[in-house]
């Protein structure tokens, strides 16, 4: 196969593995930095534009889209299912998981178990958003945070109120979620791929963080996820339409609840936590579905 690697960043972990991987199982992978793209739209004739180049010949596209230039990236890769070359994950799939409460409301609607979430735009009412979701102690989250930072453990009723107040008074978004106390500052990462879990890890967050990110200091070790786990994961991979994504849960008292569905998730820490050759599997996937025009939506 042609694959084409879209990133800004190709020495990062993930992305030298996902090279190895494809060259390993003889495939043709080329990396193209989707913010140098030009996309050129006339009737019936997408295309783009590289370096001067014409890209042409693809036969799937694994996107590694950064949240921070998800618009752009989403409009190049959808340029790519235009052009009939299969995604790994589709643009629709990408952009619904970069928005934490569209993806809260997928997930809903597919009775995926999460945390009771609240989403209110400037409360002039801390008080009663915070009843609604069951009072303190409640965790605070800005909608457009990544690697936990933005979110925010108000753990009185006081420190809860205040904090809504202050992020309303910015004009942030945000939702206000229980707080799982019983996942003990610890959450599990499930790597879906097709409708599978290939690897899971636990992640543990620094001494004294509630947060279990490994970019604020969390440590990952591998664990054996239940069925229940399992099947919860899968269903949110198959809620946002994802192929292959990371899926954050909490072990809640009621079971498996999901916080987030991660559509670049990164393979160092579950390579490292678990062994598995996880890129490997991403292309051996890639192998069984690409196939040219098979984009689902493509782009709508
Ligand atoms: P980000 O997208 O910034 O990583 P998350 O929603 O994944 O934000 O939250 C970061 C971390 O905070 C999680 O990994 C988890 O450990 C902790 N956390 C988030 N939501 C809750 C919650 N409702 N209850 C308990 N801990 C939570
Ligand atoms: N056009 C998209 C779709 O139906 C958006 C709807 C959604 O996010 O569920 O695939």
């Amino acid at each position: 196969m042609k694959i084409a690697l879209m990133c800004r960043n190709a020495e990062l972990y993930s992305h030298r593995r996902l090279i190895e991987a494809a060259q390993a199982r003889g495939h043709e992978i080329r990396v193209i930095n989707h913010m140098r793209c030009y996309i050129d739209i006339a009737s019936a004739r997408p295309a783009l534009h590289y370096r001067g180049e014409k890209l042409e010949g693809f036969d799937a596209v694994i996107p590694r889209i950064g949240a921070s230039v998800t618009f752009f990236g989403t409009a190049v890769l959808r340029q790519f299912e235009m052009m009939g070359v299969y995604a790994l994950n589709e643009s629709v799939a990408i952009s619904r998981s970069r928005d934490k409460l569209r993806s809260m409301q997928l997930l809903s609607r597919k009775h995926v178990g999460m945390p009771a979430t609240v989403f209110a735009h400037r409360t002039s009412d801390p008080a009663y958003v915070l009843q609604l979701m069951g009072g303190a102690p409640a965790i605070i989250k800005l909608l457009e945070g990544t690697q936990g930072k933005g979110v925010v453990l108000g753990e009185t009723q006081k420190a809860a109120e205040s904090i809504i107040q202050a992020f309303s008074s910015l004009n942030a978004q945000f939702i206000v979620q229980s707080f799982v106390k019983e996942a003990n500052g610890e959450d599990i990462r499930c790597l879906v791929i097709g409708e599978k879990v290939v690897a899971a890890m636990k992640r543990k967050g620094a001494d004294g963080d509630f947060r279990s990110n490994l970019h604020q200091g969390g440590e990952a070790s591998v664990v054996r996820i239940t069925p229940k786990e399992r099947a919860t994961a899968v269903a949110a991979a198959k809620a946002m339409g994802l192929n292959v994504c990371g899926v954050d849960m909490l072990r809640a008292a009621d079971g498996p609840a999901v916080m987030e569905v991660n559509s670049s998730p990164g393979l160092e820490g579950l390579e490292n936590a678990t062994g598995i050759d996880v890129a490997d599997r991403i292309i051996a996937h890639l192998e069984t579905v690409a196939k040219p025009h098979s984009t689902r939506t493509r782009g709508k």
